[in-house]
């Protein structure tokens, strides 16, 4: 098979995206170098310490810990995994929102703790009532999400802290794919709000850059003390991280990405976005379509299934919710032109 790689021409459902020039360019050429080993690879990983400063910028953090992951799965994951492991109980509870990414479920499964996921409000985020009925004695970490997967909702972070906090349990909030976009917000999502232990914000998403570059943050050294093991064969003695060998090219590429375009790329970024969401949900809102009104630039409303699969069969990439409705996530590569032909197409399936 000759295979090509995905235009992006018609995706819409999609958290990732065309990487920018400049990080395109410094991920291949740091192709063979492996940040998890950083005595054997100076140069990759003085980039991955100087990603890593940029990232603590964006999320309110002076002196970060933390490093470029292989996405939000794995600093989820991370996140759970310290929390699990500088717990006071042997049965550890984690308590977060049904809007959590699936990820979370995962590091349960491989972490062997339990998940209690606690229903959301009306609107899609997560309910700080019910998280404070949902904690107890056991409960390790409380999870709040700043931009969730399915409907772009920023979660009442500094009550969830809160909350956290009087249960003597951490902190994580998963800002995987809103990290991006929340600098230009008016909304309390960071370090620097409330207090948080631990956060993931994915430069391979909004971030624009190659993928593998997720990004996971604490507040102290404690915590990736807690992650780390010894590596007697390499030249380094020990590693944090949960994979071993890593990619130069996501860590070098993730690190251009952010010299490039924080704040100045990254704040249009937003704005154009927010306004493409605008744009998007009052075409669809027009047309008749019940529009889950968008927070974060991603768009929800209800689309018959012939309707779905119709525009689907003309090449629109695009995805449902776990309770039914299409998806669009303004990414940076989504364009006003796109939207318009996005919504022509929508016009021509339902007179046809
Ligand atoms: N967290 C959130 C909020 C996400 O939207 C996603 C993916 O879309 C993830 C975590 C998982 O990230 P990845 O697919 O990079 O592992």
């Amino acid at each position: 098979m000759d295979a090509t790689p995905q235009e992006f021409d018609r995706v819409l459902s999609s958290m990732c995206t065309r990487p920018h020039p400049a990080a395109a360019r410094a991920a291949q050429r740091f192709l063979a170098d492996n940040p998890g080993d950083p005595a054997t690879y100076p140069d990759v990983a003085a980039l991955e310490e100087r990603a890593l400063d940029t990232l603590g910028t964006v999320a309110g953090l002076d002196d970060p810990a933390g490093y470029v992951a292989g996405g939000g799965t794995e600093a989820n994951l991370q996140a759970v995994r310290a929390a699990r492991d500088l717990a006071a109980s042997d049965e550890p509870v984690v308590v977060a929102p049904t809007s959590v990414h699936f990820s979370f479920q995962k590091a349960a499964d491989v972490l062997g703790v339990t998940l209690r996921l606690v229903p959301t409000d009306d609107d899609h985020r997560a309910d700080p009532d019910a998280v404070a009925a949902a904690v107890g004695d056991e409960t390790a970490l409380v999870v709040a999400v700043a931009g969730t997967t399915e409907f772009g909702r920023v979660d009442p972070i500094p009550e969830l802290a809160a909350i956290a906090a009087e249960a003597d349990a951490r902190f994580h909030v998963d800002a995987a794919w809103g990290g991006f976009h929340l600098p230009f917000t008016e909304h309390e999502w960071h370090f620097g709000h409330a207090s948080l232990d631990t956060l993931t914000i994915d430069p391979h998403k909004v971030g624009r850059a190659p993928i593998p570059a997720g990004g996971f943050l604490a507040r102290d050294r404690a915590t990736l003390d807690a992650l780390a093991v010894e590596t007697p064969y390499l030249e380094t003695t020990a590693q944090a991280t949960l994979a071993g060998t890593r990619s130069g090219a996501g860590v070098a590429g993730a690190a251009a990405a952010l010299d490039a375009q924080w704040p100045d790329e990254y704040r249009e970024n937003h704005e154009r976005a927010a306004a493409n969401a605008t744009y998007l949900a009052e075409g669809l809102r027009d047309r008749g379509y019940d529009v889950v009104p968008p927070g974060l630039p991603l768009v929800a409303f209800d689309l018959p299934e012939s309707a779905f699969d119709a525009v689907r069969a003309e090449g629109w990439r695009l995805s449902r919710t776990g309770s039914g409705e299409a998806r669009i996530v303004c990414m940076p590569h989504v364009t006003r032109a796109m939207l318009e032909a996005f919504l022509e197409t929508l016009d021509a399936v339902r007179v046809g």
